[in-house]
Parts: C-alpha cells; structure tokens; sequence
C-alpha cells in the first residue's frame, strides 16, 4: 500500500478528498476551521512535491444545487491558509471543468464546488466516480469523518487508481491512532464511554467487551444500567427498552472478565437546567423527583485511579451535562485525569463532537495523545465494522 509520505507527486494532478464540512453563520462566514486546517500538511506534501490539487468536497445535506451549501465560501479561507493560487469550479463536473483541470498548473489548487450538489455522490454512482477520477493521476483520501460512507468521491472512485491511492496525512494519521487502540493495545486498556443513550453506544460497548480490561461508564446511559441492576435513578435519563440489554452487557463482562465501573454518586438536579438546585445522592438512591446530571465526587476519585492505573485509554463520550458549567465537574476530571495519564506514558485517544468539546473548554487537547476529528466514523471503527473509505485503499475486505 503507498505511504503519501513515500509518494513523489512532482507534476502529478492529486484528486484530493476531504471533509470540508464546516459550520457557517448566516453570512455564510466560518465559524471553525478545525476540518480545513486539519488537510494542511497533505496539501502542503502535494504541493511541496511540485503536484496540482484538486480538492473534492461535501458541506451540508443539500438537495440538488443549493447556494447556501456552496464551497465557494470557504474559498477566500482557503487561500490565506494555503497561500498559493485557489481557483474554483463551479460545477464537480462538467466540459467548464474539464478545461480548468487542463490548464491546472503545478503548486496550484482547483477546489471543485460541493460533490452532494449530485446525488450520484451519496448514492455512489461508479459513472459520476469514474468521471471525477479521469480529473486525476492519483487519488488521495483524507476525509476519515466521512470513512464510513460508501459515496462516489469517498470510496467508490479507489477503484479508479488500482495502483495510485492512499491516505492522506490526516486519514493515515486516524487510522494508525485508532488501529493502534482497538488491535494493540498496551494493557491495562480502558475504555470510558458517557453521552446520552446507552442505544447509540451498545455497539461498541459490545466490540469493546472483546478487548478491553475496563469500562467507565458515564453520562446519561449510566442510569440505564443503574436501573438495571434494581436502583432508583428518580427521573434520571433511562431508556427502558435497554434494560435487559444492560444486563446483558453485566454478564459478559463479567464471562469476559472485563471490569465495568458505574457511577457510585451522582450529581442531581431538580430540572434541566445550570441554576437548578443541586444536590449528591448514591446513584441507586435518587429520589423521584431529582435526576442525575453529573457523576458525583467519590465517583470521580474512583475513575481518576483507574484512568491512572491504565497504559491505554479510550474516551467517547461526557460524563454529564457538561455545557452547563454547574454539571460539567465530572467531565472535567476524567478528562484531565487522561491528561495525566498521557503525561505517565500512557496512549490516551478521544474522539467525538462532545467529548472533543469538553476537552476544547477544559484547554486540555494537547495532553492527550490523539484527538480524533471524527465522529461517526470513529464510533463504527471502534464497534469493529469496515470503513469503506479504509477498504477501498487498503484493498482489505
Ligand atoms: P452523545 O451524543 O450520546 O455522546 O451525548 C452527548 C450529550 O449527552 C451531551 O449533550 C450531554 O449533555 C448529554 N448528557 C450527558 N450526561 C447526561 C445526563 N446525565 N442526562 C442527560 N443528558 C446527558
């Protein structure tokens, strides 16, 4: 498989896929530019090598040409990061753009407007793949937050470059991180899983069973379970039709010998909200009218040594309802007990929209070992499934 590293892209016209993806304000500016920022060093490899770019994209969920979804916004951003000449396509495809792909210089970048624009793009039509790759030498992905998506430009146009394909710097980078957590772990391996629902979780909580040592379990699932095991959670989050597949996860961690912390105490609530009333109970005996909003302090010493006692750590997920300042404690401390872990030595990787914006708000993103960009495509590469987007270069099934 080629290395982008080991690649001489020197003259060559690089199809370029990335996630593109980012929030816009109602004047269409950008509000974070994490996701073009992050496709730096593999524009800078490409060009560097004296290679032309041409960069394929989504943003948004349009519904045919809609102006709103246009990549024309990111342009002017684009060229101060890039500092070279951006020009843009106002079609993905086209004869208009088979000329501007002609006259493409070496150093230079074509940003080729928004590929949902077609819908050939997410229902990944090998035709509309096919054209998109007669644009290009060699195709690189480096869009791993839409991975797990079998589009035109994310996975079926590999088929196209049978000896040219690769992971960008990015994609690589995802994929070596998370392959070194989930198949070769430094043991002890923890997992800490929090967030909402159990429901969205239980598919990788389930692969997880396979391969860890522990699991932290916080956030809103964590009252499922609690319940499951005969608790009162008052008027905590709970999803009853997981109660049995609660216990279920209890017994073969159990069989697996695999350690499942739940929250002893836990922070509660009187209502959703940052000045609602506080107060701490055990997490099997909140009173009907409280729920649970954060893990309590025992709970948090107690995770702060398992994370301690860990050569590698996983962590997806809040541990409460940590955009209110009030119930963001217990978020807080497991993530700056990873911190501290990483500074022992251990491999600590987080992903997630929620848990990479706590760590954002606690400033601590540069104490962990990898902060994963995506989403999605992290949670099913963590519940063990194929990517299309990684098959499809790695030839793997
Ligand atoms: P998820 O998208 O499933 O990872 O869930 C993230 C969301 O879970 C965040 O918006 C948190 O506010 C929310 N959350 C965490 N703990 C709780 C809780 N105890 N009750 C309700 N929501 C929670």
């Amino acid at each position: 498989m080629n290395r982008i590293q080991n690649y001489a892209f020197a003259n060559k016209k690089a199809l370029l896929r990335v996630d593109y993806n980012v929030p816009l304000n109602e004047q269409f500016e950008i509000t974070d530019t994490t996701r073009i920022d992050a496709s730096l060093p593999t524009l800078r490899k490409i060009l560097d090598d004296g290679g032309s770019v041409i960069i394929m994209s989504h943003l948004g969920r349009p519904k045919g040409k809609d102006a709103s979804c246009s990549l024309k916004h990111i342009l002017p951003y684009l060229r101060k990061l890039t500092g070279v000449e951006v020009l843009f396509a106002e079609d993905c495809i086209g004869a208009e753009t088979e000329a501007m792909v002609a006259r493409l210089q070496p150093k230079q970048i074509l940003l080729l407007e928004n590929v949902r624009f077609y819908k050939e793009e997410t229902d990944g039509d090998a035709a509309f793949a096919q054209k998109l790759a007669s644009y290009g030498d060699v195709y690189v992905n480096d869009a791993f937050a839409t991975a797990h998506r079998e589009h035109a430009t994310t996975a079926v146009i590999a088929r196209f470059f049978p000896n040219d394909k690769m992971f960008g710097l990015l994609m690589q980078a995802e994929v070596d991180n998370l392959n070194k957590v989930m198949n070769n772990p430094k043991r002890p391996f923890t997992a800490i899983l929090g967030g909402s629902k159990i429901s969205t979780k239980i598919n990788i909580i389930n692969n997880l069973l396979t391969k860890v040592d522990n699991i932290i379990l916080g956030g809103g699932m964590n009252y499922t379970v609690h319940k499951a095991m005969g608790g009162n959670v008052g008027k905590s989050l709970v999803e009853n039709e997981m109660l049995d597949v609660a216990r279920e996860v209890l017994e073969t961690a159990k069989k697996n010998n695999v350690k499942v912390y739940v929250s002893e105490d836990t922070v509660t609530s009187d209502r959703f909200g940052n000045d609602a009333l506080r107060r701490i109970y055990p997490t099997d005996e909140i009173p009907d009218d409280m729920e649970g909003m954060d893990i309590g302090p025992k709970t948090c010493l107690n995770y702060r040594q398992a994370i301690l006692d860990s050569a590698t750590v996983l962590w997806n997920g809040p541990m409460g309802v940590f955009e209110f300042d009030n119930f963001s404690n217990g978020t807080f401390m497991v993530a700056d007990a990873v911190a501290r872990a990483t500074e022992q030595g251990s491999f600590t990787l987080a992903g997630g929209g929620d848990s990479v914006a706590a760590i954002n708000k606690f400033k601590l993103s540069e104490k962990f070992s990898y902060i994963s960009t995506a989403g999605g495509a992290m949670l099913e590469f963590c519940e063990g499934r194929s990517l299309p987007g990684i098959t499809s270069i790695t030839d793997e099934k």
